[in-house]
C-alpha cells in the first residue's frame, strides 16, 4: 500500500473513532438529565406532558441552546486561527477546484440563487475528463477521489494565466478570497493552509460528528403530534 492510500484509510479511520466518541459524549448528556427512576428510552414514543416526552423536550432544548451554541463557539475559533496562515500562490485550487455537483447541475442551483453556485459557475469551467485534470496534480486528485464518496466533477479557472497568477486578481469573487473555509476542506500539501487543516482537523472531525449525531435524535424521537 502507498503512503496515500495509507493516509486515506487513517483519515477514514480517525473519523470512525472520534465519531463514536461523540456518540458516547452525547448519550452520557443525554442520560445527565434523564429524570430519576425512570427508565423508558429517549427514542421510544411518549404522550404528551409525560415524564418521558418531557425528558425529550429537554433533550431537544439542550441540543438547540446547549451544544449548538457550543458547536457554532468552536467553529468560529477554528476559523479564526487560519488567519495565521496564508496563501502560498501554488495555484492548485484554480486549476483543479472539484464538486459533487456536475455542471448543469451547478448552472441549475445557480440559477435558482445558489450563492456559491452562482460564483462558482462565473468562473469555474469543466475539464472535459478526469484524464485531463490528472495531469496537472495525480497526487491530489486521487486524494480527492478516494476521500469523497459521491462521484466528483472536476474544474479548472480560466483566468489563471501561464505564470500561475489570477488575470483579475482585484476581481476575484468571495469564494476565492474565503478559501479554504472549511477545516474539512480536502487540501493539497502544497497549500499554505494545509498546516492549519491538519492542526485542526480533529476537533472539525468531532464537531462535524456531533452534527451527525444530534440530526439523528432530532430525526428519530417520536414526538406525539
Ligand atoms: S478568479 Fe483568479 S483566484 Fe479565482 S479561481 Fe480564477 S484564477 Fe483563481
Ligand atoms: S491551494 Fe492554497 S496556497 Fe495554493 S493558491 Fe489555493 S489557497 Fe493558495
Amino acid at each position: 500500500m502507498n503512503g496515500l492510500d495509507s493516509d486515506i484509510k487513517n483519515m477514514k479511520q480517525k473519523y470512525r473513532e472520534i465519531f463514536l466518541k461523540s456518540v458516547d459524549a452525547i448519550k452520557q448528556r443525554v442520560d445527565e438529565i434523564k429524570p430519576k427512576d425512570f427508565n423508558g428510552d429517549i427514542f421510544d414514543e411518549y404522550e404528551m406532558k409525560s415524564v418521558g416526552y418531557n425528558w425529550q423536550s429537554a433533550v431537544l432544548d439542550m441540543f438547540e441552546n446547549d451544544i449548538s451554541h457550543e458547536i457554532y463557539r468552536k467553529w468560529k475559533e477554528i476559523l479564526d486561527y487560519r488567519k495565521n496562515f496564508k496563501c502560498k500562490g501554488c495555484a492548485t485550487c484554480c486549476n483543479l477546484a472539484c464538486s459533487e455537483f456536475s455542471p448543469e447541475q451547478l448552472k441549475e442551483k445557480a440559477q435558482n440563487g445558489d450563492k456559491f453556485a452562482k460564483q462558482f459557475t462565473q468562473i469555474f469551467v469543466p475539464y472535459e475528463n478526469a484524464k485531463q485534470a490528472e495531469k496537472i496534480y495525480p497526487e491530489y486528485l486521487k486524494l480527492l477521489s478516494d476521500t469523497l464518496d459521491e462521484d466528483v466533477y472536476f474544474y479548472h479557472c480560466p483566468k489563471l494565466n501561464d505564470c500561475k497568477r489570477c488575470s483579475d486578481y482585484e476581481n476575484r469573487p468571495e469564494i476565492c478570497r474565503v478559501f479554504p473555509d472549511n477545516p474539512l476542506s480536502i487540501l493539497p500539501k502544497s497549500c499554505g493552509f494545509y498546516d492549519w487543516r491538519a492542526e485542526v482537523e480533529p476537533v472539525a472531525l468531532m464537531l462535524h460528528s456531533m452534527v451527525e449525531i444530534i440530526d439523528y435524535y432530532k430525526q428519530n424521537i417520536k414526538r406525539e403530534k
